[in-house]
């Protein structure tokens, strides 16, 4: 289908590469790293911030507003992006105890970030918080522009239909052709810009997501009420069908930032076998689920599919543990 995508600006170092990884169960594994998007911009939501950032500068913002956990990759990044544009970064951090400036906090802090610390419970009114912080800014001539979290929205999930599409071309580059694409759900965007690419080309790929937080349910709400708005914004009179939309449920564990013993055991392993460092927040989470589903036999594939993993992240998690 032909349609024009939104302008963005060129912050993520790209195409990423895939690479194969050791065949698991009779499948071959590939993985895409987009963590390999840039240093300081390491990961998912660089891609994301390119089109939200592209906005802010065409609204003359000064002052970029976001919120996620202390040790926030999205947070990392949208302030690294600030920089590149010449624009200040406010994040609204969320946490129980006291924040430690190491991992992606002690860059937030070096690149010269404005903090506001607020606890689990305050944070249920996050849109609030940021809303009188932007507030402030107008108050004092600077015009701000509030991010969501995990810059998951309907610009936002633009970020990955390019991704989409990049895949697209790899293919033809590298004559693979893949069946699966799976990803790692934590707030929704990236699993919503490879559904709406899938949908759009009607490539007829299956793409698996798995959750780090909240439920399946939940997200395939949020994944379709998104992905409908970037169909709107396109000008596309069509809607994504809720069946398309598969997350696999079981493996949040102890919940959202938890370990259990067995997936830190399981991200080791793969460390030591494949040398590629998979975070415990999510992607070594969603690559567990992955590998479980694939060995229970409950992707509905055939052997010797092509599953794509999209690595998204999360290396200055290692930092902070
Ligand atoms: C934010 C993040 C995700 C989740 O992506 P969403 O688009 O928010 O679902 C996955 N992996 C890493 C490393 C992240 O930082």
């Amino acid at each position: 289908m032909n349609y024009k995508m939104p302008d963005r600006l060129k912050l993520a170092n790209l195409p990423t590469p895939i690479e194969k990884l050791k065949p698991h169960h009779n499948q071959n594994i590939y993985v895409k790293r987009d963590d390999y998007t840039g240093i300081e911009l390491s990961g998912n939501k660089v891609r994301k911030l390119e089109y939200l950032l592209y906005d802010a500068k065409e609204k003359a913002a000064d002052v970029l507003i976001t919120t996620g956990a202390y040790q926030s990759n999205h947070a990392r990044a949208t302030v690294a992006a600030a920089l590149k544009v010449g624009m200040k970064a406010h994040l609204v951090l969320t946490g129980d105890v006291e924040p430690k400036f190491t991992g992606n906090l002690l860059l937030d802090q070096k690149f010269g970030a404005e903090f506001t610390f607020i606890s689990s419970e305050e944070s249920k009114n996050v849109e609030q918080i940021m809303q009188d912080i932007a507030d402030d800014y107008t108050k004092k001539s600077l015009k701000a522009y509030i991010i969501p979290m995990g810059a998951s929205n309907a610009l936002g999930n633009f970020g990955y239909l390019n991704a989409f599409n990049e895949i697209l071309q790899q293919e033809k580059e590298l004559g693979i052709k893949f069946d699966v694409i799976s990803c790692t759900v934590g707030s929704g965007g990236t699993y919503s810009g490879l559904l709406l690419g899938n949908h759009l080309s009607k490539t007829n790929k299956k793409i698996i997501g798995i959750n780090v937080s909240q439920t399946s349910q939940y997200f395939v709400e949020r994944v379709s009420q998104i992905s409908n708005e970037s169909l709107s914004i396109l000008g596309i009179d069509e809607n994504i069908n809720k069946q398309d939309i598969k997350i696999i449920d079981g493996f949040v564990g102890r919940g959202y930032g938890l370990s259990t013993a067995e997936e830190l055991d399981f991200i080791d392993k793969i460390l030591k076998s494949e040398g590629v460092y998979f975070d415990p927040v999510y992607t070594g989470k969603a690559i567990r689920g992955l590998y479980k589903s694939i060995e229970a036999e409950k992707l509905d594939i055939n052997s010797n599919s092509n599953i794509l993993f999209i690595h998204t992240g999360g290396f200055f998690k290692l930092f902070a543990e």
